[in-house]
């Protein structure tokens, strides 16, 4: 039996971050993980791989397609090596997967491979491979065992034919005509990696727009960039049924008039969102409830109804992503400390990697006309920016909403090039609550993409936007 101040079970961004801070504040911490690879599904299934075959594929699409007006001629005409391709993803995560190894050694975290459940609440049992188990005491527990895929109940997921994300990071040829259910992130994702390598791609999403959860300019602006590269959108489309035959998949669905689809492809991607993974964690052992949802109910400081049992991440209430789960992981880590840490979950900003890419963070449109806010909006195009000229990558626009009377910004929507990373000013500019004239006011470096921002914002406050 081993004594700990806290143990964590589960390995992710959530789990893996809560115990560096733990022991950075002198906590006794353990981290458990029923994988032999630590860093969840974001190091091995997900932001990480999915990131990696992104880059790759875009690599790809510009040998295809840009190059040459860039006035570069290739000797020949460029091929897909889609074992190379994946074998430099799976390299990415051992690197990115041995970089947390180091992180818990370099913290004098012990890390116990197993699966982890409860005993009771302060006794946590680690069940390893071999059969045996460790038993552990402990005063705290963070519960980080984060989600796995969600299916549709008619829908019998093979892994060969009939896929998840996780299968699709792991494809041996590009699929003639992969068929995804979910607009979602995952499916515009991962449907751009095999887009862009020469795969067509249906997406059939049961909402009237894809990315339907971000402010509705987004997904229609995005639609339009990906039917340019290989996409079919079939939207307000219920899927009702899906088969496979040999190497051929169906998919039917019914759109909102009860008229029906289908769809013959060789994949199809099932990606309708993620549920929280609780599977024989002994919750009822330590008298820890879940929500209707089953997911971990935890209150405001995400500790469930069992003082000194926590949860976060994916496994509880809110958006499921990494940083999300890492700002949580942090916090609990705080809060056990006895300090007062605070998350504003209002600026967690969101992302879609597709190209162009989409970055989100505060209130969308649809939500401030729903609030009854008065709000102004301002945007700016980049095709009117210099910057995208020069690297010909002129879709897209950024859009500010400010409030009416006092000009401060509401939210900041954009897609467009590298506008995964150019949200960090606006996420910066509402935590220190800006005002749109205050980003106005402010130098941007000349040409760069983040000039937009600046530009949306005078349009916000003013029509007062200077390049358009
Ligand atoms: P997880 O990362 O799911 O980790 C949970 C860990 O707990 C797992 O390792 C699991 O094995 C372990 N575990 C579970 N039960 C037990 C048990 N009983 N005992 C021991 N161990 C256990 N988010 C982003 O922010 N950006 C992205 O670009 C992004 N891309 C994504 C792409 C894909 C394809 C997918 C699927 C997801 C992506 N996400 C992305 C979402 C992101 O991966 C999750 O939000 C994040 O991993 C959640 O972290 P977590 O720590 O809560 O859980
Ligand atoms: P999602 O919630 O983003 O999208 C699922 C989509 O499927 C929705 O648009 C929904 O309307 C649609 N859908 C649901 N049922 C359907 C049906 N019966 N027929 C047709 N469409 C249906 O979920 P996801 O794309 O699976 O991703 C899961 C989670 O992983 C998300 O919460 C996301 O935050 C996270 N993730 C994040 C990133 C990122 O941050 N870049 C990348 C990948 C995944």
């Amino acid at each position: 039996m081993e004594n700990f101040d806290v143990v964590i079970i589960g390995s992710g961004p959530g789990g893996y971050v809560a115990a560096i801070r733990c022991a950075q504040l002198g906590l006794k911490t353990a981290l458990v993980e029923r994988y032999n690879s630590l860093g969840g599904t974001c190091l091995n299934v997900g932001c990480i791989p999915s990131k990696a075959l992104l880059d790759s594929s875009e690599h790809f699409h510009n040998a295809m397609h840009t190059f040459t007006e860039h006035g570069i001629d290739l000797k020949s005409e460029p091929k897909v090596n889609l074992k190379q391709m994946i074998k430099r993803k799976q390299d990415v995560v051992t690197q990115t997967v041995g970089g947390i190894n180091f992180l818990m050694k370099k913290n004098k975290i012990t890390v116990f491979h197993g699966h982890g459940s409860f005993e009771d609440k302060n006794t946590i049992s680690v069940k390893h491979d071999d059969g045996k188990t460790t038993t552990l005491q402990t005063k705290n527990t963070i519960i980080a065992t984060g989600s796995k895929p969600a299916s549709l109940p008619f829908i019998a997921i093979n892994k060969k034919r009939i896929i998840t994300s996780t299968e699709a990071l792991e494809m041996t040829e590009v699929p003639k005509h992969l068929i995804i259910i979910g607009g979602g992130v995952i499916g515009l994702e991962l449907g751009s990696v095999y887009g862009r390598l020469g795969a067509k791609v249906s997406v059939v999403e049961y909402m009237d727009s894809i990315i339907p959860t971000m402010d509705r300019t987004m997904g229609k602006e995005l639609q339009k960039s990906l039917k340019k590269n290989n996409f079919e959108f079939y939207l307000s489309h219920k899927v009702k049924e899906v088969t496979t035959k040999g190497k051929v998949v169906t998919v039917k669905a019914d759109d909102s008039k009860g008229a029906e689809l289908t769809l013959e492809g060789d994949y199809v991607l099932v990606a309708v969102g993620r549920k929280a993974y609780t599977e024989n964690l002994g919750l009822d052992k330590a008298g820890v409830q879940t929500d209707e949802r089953g997911r971990v109910h935890v209150d405001a400081h995400l500790q469930t109804g069992v003082q000194g049992i926590y949860a976060i991440g994916d496994v509880v209430r809110g958006a499921m992503l990494a940083h999300k789960a890492e700002e949580e992981g942090v916090f609990v880590a705080e809060t056990i400390a006895g300090q007062k840490p605070h998350i504003n979950y209002n600026l967690i900003p969101g992302v879609v990697y597709t190209w162009p890419e989409v970055a989100s963070v505060g209130q969308t449109e649809e939500q401030l006309k729903e609030s009854g806010v008065a709000y102004k909006v301002g945007s700016f195009p980049f095709k009117a920016s210099g910057r995208a000229r020069a690297s010909m990558d002129l879709d897209g626009l950024i859009k500010v909403l400010a409030h009416q009377e006092t000009d401060e910004i509401l939210g900041v929507h954009m897609i467009g090039p590298r506008a995964a990373d150019l949200i960090a000013e606006a996420v910066v500019a509402m935590e220190f609550r800006a005002s749109a004239e205050d980003i106005g006011r402010i130098s941007h470096a000349h040409p760069t993409f983040t000039e937009s921002f600046k530009e949306a914002a005078l349009d916000a406050t003013g029509k007062r936007a200077l390049h358009i």
